[in-house]
């Protein structure tokens, strides 16, 4: 029976297959609970990318910073539903001996935050509440604590956990193909054919540029993160909904290095069973970064995050950090951790994909919006199109949650949780005909 906050949505066409566009943790993660859903039966499911592999934007690059905490109201149900889940993988990998899930380095996360100011926990520009103050000897090791400053806990490590993102979203693709789920990248999405009275349409991919591949298609998610949008108008342009990004979008630079062997001779230890985030925001306006550490004795930092125009970016291998915002970031590591430019192991930059509306959007696009644009009739609409995307800073933490509630959308089975906050926000249907617009 559904609880107050429970929903059934209409029949889909979950008998059938299936194409995810995007390759993120939020295209893994629908596949996986797909995959898993519909395990033996024959529902084929391809994950479709046109990258050189998966999870090369925000997915792979961020921070892997999970927790139940730090959303807004509407968002706070699918936070919690989607660190249950993470917290259920990691218990069943503790239980079962070489379970894979193991090598994704699955460890408790002790969130702080420091102040060179007096300590104010109300301080707005704070990310999370603060649990409480802090003595400086407790900051992690690897940080250069000044005496001046004041420290603050956000998390012991109860709520918080992290993965190593690229190594968790290689471990979902390897258990989406145990599962049966067909990956191709360098995949371009060109157009879907939708004819009338069709069991199913044809998605047409161009394969590293030339090939082309016809793809039997029935139900279509869309999870490109930031190219979401585009990739819409590009398969449906004659359908009028106006998907828009918000007029700014978060991108950020970041460093991962090894904490080992300072240039001062200092060596630098990080703790070996759980890992640390140190929040510096409250610090300085201009020092807006978080370091944290891994527990194999690497550090990552992320910058400041800048605020660009939202039109669609290049695809993830095309964004770079340049050498002048690497070295500023570098710098500004430097003043709290121990950083040898010999020590250092990766960086990068990436985009995450914000909505005006400042939730994510997972919803099923109305059938009867393509019926009267496309070569098909209400009745007999061979393709359900679905959307997922727009997840900005929390995509990660968010992204077992909302592979799940994706998979119960399609399935039409009874959903985890409300999922009216992330409802197609279609402005005056009736109005403007089914020319609708996205608030
Ligand atoms: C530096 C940094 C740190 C972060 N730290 C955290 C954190 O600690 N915790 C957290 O929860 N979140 C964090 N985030 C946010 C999080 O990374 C994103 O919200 C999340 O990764 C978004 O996932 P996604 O799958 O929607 O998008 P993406 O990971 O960007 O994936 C989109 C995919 O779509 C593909 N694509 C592009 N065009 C097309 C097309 N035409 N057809 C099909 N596919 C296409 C891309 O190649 C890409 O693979 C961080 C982000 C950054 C940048």
């Amino acid at each position: 029976m559904a609880g107050p906050l429970r929903q059934v949505t209409a029949m889909t066409n979950a008998q059938g297959p299936t194409v995810i566009l995007g390759a993120g943790i939020i295209g893994l993660s629908t596949a996986y609970h797909l995959a898993l859903a519909l395990r033996g039966q024959n529902n084929p499911i391809l994950v479709a990318d046109p990258s050189s592999g998966i999870c090369l934007g925000a997915s792979g690059q961020c921070e892997g910073a999970l927790g139940e905490f730090g959303f807004d109201e509407q968002v706070q149900p699918l936070g919690k539903l989607s660190y249950k889940l993470y917290s259920e993988l990691a218990a069943r990998a503790k239980a079962v001996s070489g379970h894979a899930f193991r090598s994704v380095g699955y460890s408790p996360l002790i969130v702080h935050t420091v102040f060179s100011h007096k300590y104010d926990p109300s301080n707005p520009r704070l990310p999370y509440p603060v649990a409480g103050p802090e003595e400086l000897s407790k900051l992690p090791s690897w940080l250069r604590v000044q005496d001046s400053w004041k420290g603050g806990l956000i998390n012991d490590g109860s709520t918080a956990a992290r993965v190593d993102p690229p190594t968790f979203c290689h471990f979902l693709q390897d258990e989406c193909e145990k599962l049966g789920v067909e990956f191709l990248t360098y995949a371009e999405a060109v157009r879907i054919d939708q004819q009338a009275g069709e069991e199913v349409s044809t998605l047409e991919l161009r394969i590293g540029g030339s090939e082309i591949r016809q793809v039997a298609c029935r139900n279509l998610i869309i999870s490109a993160g930031s190219w979401s949008p585009a990739l819409f108008s590009r398969l449906f342009p004659s359908v009028d909904i106006n998907l828009r990004l918000a007029p700014k979008q978060h991108v950020q630079t970041w460093l991962r290095f090894s904490a080992e062997d300072a240039t001062d001779g200092k060596s630098v230890e990080t703790d070996a069973e759980a890992c640390h985030q140190v929040w510096l925001s409250p610090l300085d306006e201009n020092d807006d970064i978080h370091i944290s550490s891994f527990t194999n004795g690497e550090l990552y930092a992320a910058g400041a995050l800048e605020r660009v125009a939202g039109k669609t970016p290049p695809l993830p291998e095309n964004v770079q950090p340049s050498p002048k915002e690497l070295d500023e970031l570098e710098e500004r590591v430097r003043r709290y951790v121990y950083l040898d430019k010999r020590r250092m192991l990766n960086n990068g930059k990436a985009f995450m994909p914000a909505v005006p509306q400042g939730r994510p959007i997972m919803d099923r696009v109305p059938p009867e919006i393509f019926a009267s644009r496309m070569n098909s009739s209400k009745e007999g609409h061979s393709l359900d199109v679905f959307l997922s995307f727009g997840h900005d800073l929390d995509g990660f933490t968010l992204g077992l949650g909302s592979g799940k509630v994706m998979a119960e959308l399609l399935l039409a089975e009874e959903s985890s949780i409300d999922m009216s906050p992330f409802k197609l926000p279609l402005k005056d249907q009736r109005q403007a005909g089914l020319n609708c617009t996205i608030l």
